[in-house]
């Protein structure tokens, strides 16, 4: 590799990017799976489907990374011109590669065909001096070729078949590029959530003051919030993997005291996904009953692997009359203290877990607007009640933002509530 730098650029080729009809979610994940190889994005570029404007930015990328992966316009279609305009701006010609030519053709003879339609020939061509990558999920092959500024590839814009090549093919000479960088990048990343960003930079930054600087030397912190928590990512370069995650240690130790309440573990970042695991760990199953959310923690605790083994099931018990006639809520209690109330949220939990036998239950019940906003229980008010056996804690919370937000973040900790109580219940 040319500079010794790991650094990469993404290009992202497609009207249909520019237009907004579909997200750019090639270059988010090839940002995420670079980090994870050390290897750090440095720039992107969102283009059309114009050959001026792709050879433009290849043109620009090569001078500022080492490694410059092109997503989309590979197929067989006239709007396909990213290997005519990466050709042109290498001064290479189109040349047919025998082996792309022959799986093409294989390919076709599988189903029934004769021949190869002419379009889809076109796959077939590659700037010279290049080296077909496989795609196990399409036709259309990656292509890698080197030039004297930097590493290009080139891939299909089918996020199927980009991430089949880039995970296959494509990784040996990725761990090619990273063991041969002098200045990699190397992360740790500590997830929250139910703390506000400013609260939790305040705590943070706080103890890292008494960390001397010369032990912060090298080492960055960013702070990544969305609707559902915020990320602490630590970023360590130019050293090796041991050395970077022993100079981040003395920070991640330093924070520990303050990050605790609010961390969860899981390698996704998902919370559903580490509240299942601890429930498997336990043997314990959860249930739900969702008012305001209307199945969103059904939905995110059955989006994890296995959910069979830890969710018993999930009851949305919108109106009163399903809350009494699904749940066992006393109607009494409904006419007194309103369907958003501590005691409703606190029976629809035990309601539901004592109908679907679970050691677990959630409740939830609260006002997520627009409409339906009271002085007493304004817009954003939901109430929260996690059972563990008989025992039942229940809190209010208060959310800003639209309908979309409240139940995001009511959802988010319900979960947060649970694992909360999991973990403490073994502390
Ligand atoms: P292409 O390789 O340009 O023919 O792209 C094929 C299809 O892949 C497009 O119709 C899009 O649906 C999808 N696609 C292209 N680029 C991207 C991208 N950057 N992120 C996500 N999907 C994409
Ligand atoms: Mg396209």
């Amino acid at each position: 590799m040319s500079k010794g730098a790991a650094s990469a650029a993404v290009v992202s080729v497609g009207n249909e990017l520019l237009f907004g009809e579909t997200l750019d979610t090639n270059a988010a994940w090839l940002g995420r799976k670079l980090a994870t190889l050390g290897i750090s994005v440095v720039r992107g570029y969102t283009v059309g489907d114009v050959a001026e404007d792709i050879g433009w930015a290849v043109r620009d990328a090569i001078q500022v990374a080492d490694l410059v992966l092109v997503t989309g316009g590979l197929g067989p279609t006239p709007d396909d011109l990213t290997k005519v305009a990466v050709a042109n701006v290498l001064g290479r010609d189109l040349v047919v590669d025998d082996r792309v030519r022959e799986s093409l053709q294989a390919r076709y003879r599988e189903q029934g065909m004769d021949d190869v339609p002419p379009a889809a020939y076109d796959q077939a061509y590659v700037p010279a001096d290049s080296e077909s990558l496989h795609n196990a999920e399409g036709t259309a092959p990656g292509i890698f070729l080197s030039c004297d500024e930097a590493t290009i590839v080139l891939l299909p814009g089918v996020p199927r078949e980009l991430e089949d090549i880039v995970s296959g093919s494509l990784l040996p000479h990725l761990e090619r590029l990273q063991r041969d960088s002098s200045d990699r990048v190397w992360h740790h990343v500590i997830h929250t959530t139910g703390v506000a960003e400013s609260r939790l930079t305040a705590l943070v930054e706080e103890r890292l003051a008494d960390v001397p600087d010369a032990e912060r030397l090298g080492v960055g912190l960013a702070y990544l919030p969305d609707l559902c928590g915020v990320d602490l990512r630590f970023t360590a370069s130019g050293l090796s993997r041991d050395e970077a995650f022993a100079r981040m240690a003395p920070l991640v130790q330093s924070i520990e005291g303050v990050v605790k309440p609010y961390r969860f573990e899981s390698d996704s970042g998902d919370l559903a996904e580490a509240v299942s695991q601890i429930l498997r760990e336990r043997g314990m199953t959860i249930a739900t009953a969702e008012s305001c959310t209307g199945g969103l923690i059904a939905k995110k605790v059955t989006g994890v692997e296995g959910a069979s083994d830890v969710f018993a099931g999930g009851i949305v018990a919108y109106s009163n009359e399903a809350k009494i006639a699904l749940l066992g809520v006393s109607a009494i209690d409904l006419a007194e203290h309103g369907a958003v109330s501590e005691t409703v949220a606190t029976q629809l939990a035990l309601g539901v877990s004592d109908l679907l036998n679970s050691d677990v239950g959630i409740g939830v019940t609260g006002v997520a607007g627009p409409s339906g906003g009271t002085e007493d229980k304004p817009v954003g008010t939901v109430w929260i009640a996690t059972s563990l056996g008989d025992e039942v804690a229940a809190t209010i919370c208060r959310y800003s933002g639209g309908r979309d937000a409240v139940r995001a973040k009511a959802g988010q900790a319900a979960l947060a509530a649970v694992y909360r109580r999991l973990v403490d219940a073994t502390a």
